[in-house]
């Protein structure tokens, strides 16, 4: 969808009256180098806000601060990490869609780099666990980032899984399905089973091959879109005919357990189709506010068995009531230090606690799930050739809004826009967003593992906050089997950097896997503050860094001129220019 274009509501042009030489306005006109800097930042490809990580040489004991990139996936925050993340999620759905072969790398033993990440990715865990319990929840999100920037980093040389479950971001947690650490599985609070045939999912995740009549093999796959029910009916700018009657409750539930419905949505499907079908795709808004998603499959499932597993798919909550709002954020519950609870603000009798509030839903009869989400009746899905154009341009598609905030992915240019997100905001403001979630003191209910700084209705939970939209958890959704190990592209820039942040030094040319480093260097990690006396200037590492990289790219511009005798095809790598990054 794209947005009309706006009316003529551009500022009008100033009136070019030169101001006085020397004058402040006159000063003021003048860029300031800040700006400059960041800008060229930008245009080179430096990361604008990087992590400073210290290393020791535990033989020397020298000490040397080296900038990781922030690991930003969004645009505002750091433009050129943002950039190079779009071209690697690019690299990667490219590289996965259409694969004819198993990705299944043979284990074998860790190198130091492989090592020497994992401890890298154990500081980021240490650092955040520091941050979480400080409360400093941006500091976590920072290092969130970071770790996922090092987790990729991981994958990309070559190691198999994760190191260690990603930290719950809401979706995660619903307490019922807890990876097995849950305190007794009851019969009442589960997923019924959809209505759909069963059969043993075989581990192929290659789609069919297809022969034409004249002989040739192809082997096409898939483009999806699977989008929530209607909440009533909109107009052609997303806002709803009837505001009063659109179900703004519904809509907001339903984005908070959008992920878990597609998590069950590609389990049936999987199940159904007997093979292990894989996926890359993301969630994002659509003008009604509400989240979709578009999915490359590799290989084909018949379109009616996408609709029927869609039609038949859905995730219970089975969470306590919220039917009736007890508190407000400012009439709130209290802790009471003594008795360790929630208590209300009159009686001083504690809330129900949440093993109370689930022991209660087991066992009554006529128990119902809070809540139920389901796709709604359309499905879009299409073949696409690899190879094609059809197939780059949808790839431009899917990847088009992953550098953008979620609440920046449409422009809101109305009143009625603006008070149609504000509806669907106060809603979000007061759905609970996990069983932790602070918001459930205002039903009555202490969360799980309550606590005395919970903010009974100002749960700082992203889905909670205007610009998600109730889209918290992850946008880019790519399945286990969908790239395995042989991601060129990708990895070979991510290796770019690996090689830096370890010290090995590597040529521009001939980069490659063996001989890069054979003598084991052992190095001690930690997180530098920006106040440390060691650390420079965040100006000065940027300048630095900015050098680095002009120089690097002068030297392999002259590489490739060097080697352009060939018709020049065109890098995959990326690694000099963004081109055509420009706002599509
Ligand atoms: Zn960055
Ligand atoms: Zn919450």
């Amino acid at each position: 969808m794209t947005a009309p274009t706006l009316p003529g509501l551009a500022p009008a042009a100033p009136t070019p009256v030169a101001p006085r030489p020397g004058s402040r306005a006159a000063r003021m006109a003048l860029p300031r180098s800040v700006d400059v800097l960041k800008e060229i930042a930008a245009e080179y490809g430096v990361c604008v806000r990087p992590l400073a990580m210290r290393r020791t040489d535990l033989d020397t004991g020298l000490t040397e601060v080296i900038d990781l990139p922030c690991g930003a996936t969004r645009e505002d925050k750091c433009a050129p990490c943002a950039k190079k993340n779009r071209r690697l999620r690019q690299a990667q759905i490219r590289e996965g869609w259409h694969r004819d072969d198993e990705p299944l790398p043979p284990p074998k033993p860790a190198t130091e780099e492989q090592k020497a990440l994992i401890l890298l990715r154990g500081h980021l865990e240490f650092s955040r666990d520091e941050a979480s319990r400080a409360c400093q929840w941006d500091q976590v999100a920072d290092l969130d980032e970071a770790i996922s920037e090092v987790e990729e980093a991981i994958t990309a040389e070559g190691l198999r899984g994760r190191v260690a479950p990603p930290h719950s971001t809401g979706d995660e947690d619903q307490g019922d399905e807890d990876n097995g650490r849950r305190r007794k599985r009851s019969t009442k609070r589960r997923q019924d089973a959809p209505d759909l045939p069963r059969r043993k999912v075989e581990r192929r995740t290659v789609g069919k091959t297809y022969t034409a009549p004249d002989g040739s093999t192809y082997r096409p796959s898939m483009w999806l879109t699977l989008t929530l029910d209607s909440y009533g009916p909109v107009r052609p700018d997303g806002t709803p005919v009837n505001p009063d009657r659109y179900d703004y409750r519904r809509a907001a539930w339903d984005a908070v357990h959008f992920p878990r419905l597609l998590d069950r949505f590609w389990q049936n499907l999987r199940r159904c189709e007997g093979w292990n079908v894989q996926y890359a795709g993301c969630v994002e808004p659509q003008r009604r506010l509400a989240p979709h998603a578009h999915f490359a499959i590799r290989g084909t499932v018949p379109r009616d068995i996408l609709r029927t597993v869609a039609a038949a798919t859905y995730h219970q909550v089975w969470w306590p009531s919220v039917d009736v709002q007890q508190y407000t954020a400012d009439r709130p519950p209290v802790w009471d230090e003594d008795a360790s609870a929630w208590v209300d603000p009159d009686t001083r009798q504690p809330l129900t606690t949440w093993a109370e509030a689930l022991d209660a839903i087991d066992e009554d009869p006529d128990a119902e799930p809070v809540h139920v989400v389901r796709f709604g009746a359309q499905v879009d899905a299409r073949g696409v050739m690899p190879g094609t154009e059809d197939a780059e341009r949808t790839i431009r598609y899917v990847t088009k809004y992953i550098t953008k905030h979620t609440g920046d992915c449409h422009k809101i240019t109305s009143g009625r826009q603006r008070a149609h997100l504000d509806r669907l905001w106060q809603e979000l403001r007061v759905t609970p967003c996990t069983d932790r979630c602070a918001n459930w003191l205002l039903y009555g209910v202490q969360p799980k593992k309550a606590h005395a700084k919970l903010r009974p209705g100002r749960c700082k939970g992203r889905v909670h906050q205007r610009d998600t939209l109730g889209i918290g958890g992850r946008r880019i959704l790519i399945s286990r089997d969908w790239s395995g190990k042989t991601l060129t592209d990708h990895k070979h820039d991510v290796r770019a950097w690996v090689r830096a942040l370890l010290g090995v030094t590597v040529g521009l040319d001939g980069v490659d896997d063996q001989g890069a480093t054979v003598e084991p260097v052992r190095h001690a990690w930690e997180l530098a503050r920006p106040d440390d006396p060691d650390v420079p200037a965040m100006a000065h590492r940027l300048l630095r860094s900015i050098s680095e990289r002009a120089r690097w790219r002068s030297d392999l511009l002259a590489a490739k001129d060097r080697a352009a005798q060939p018709p020049s095809s065109t890098s995959p790598h990326g690694t000099t220019h963004d081109t055509g990054e420009g706002l599509q």
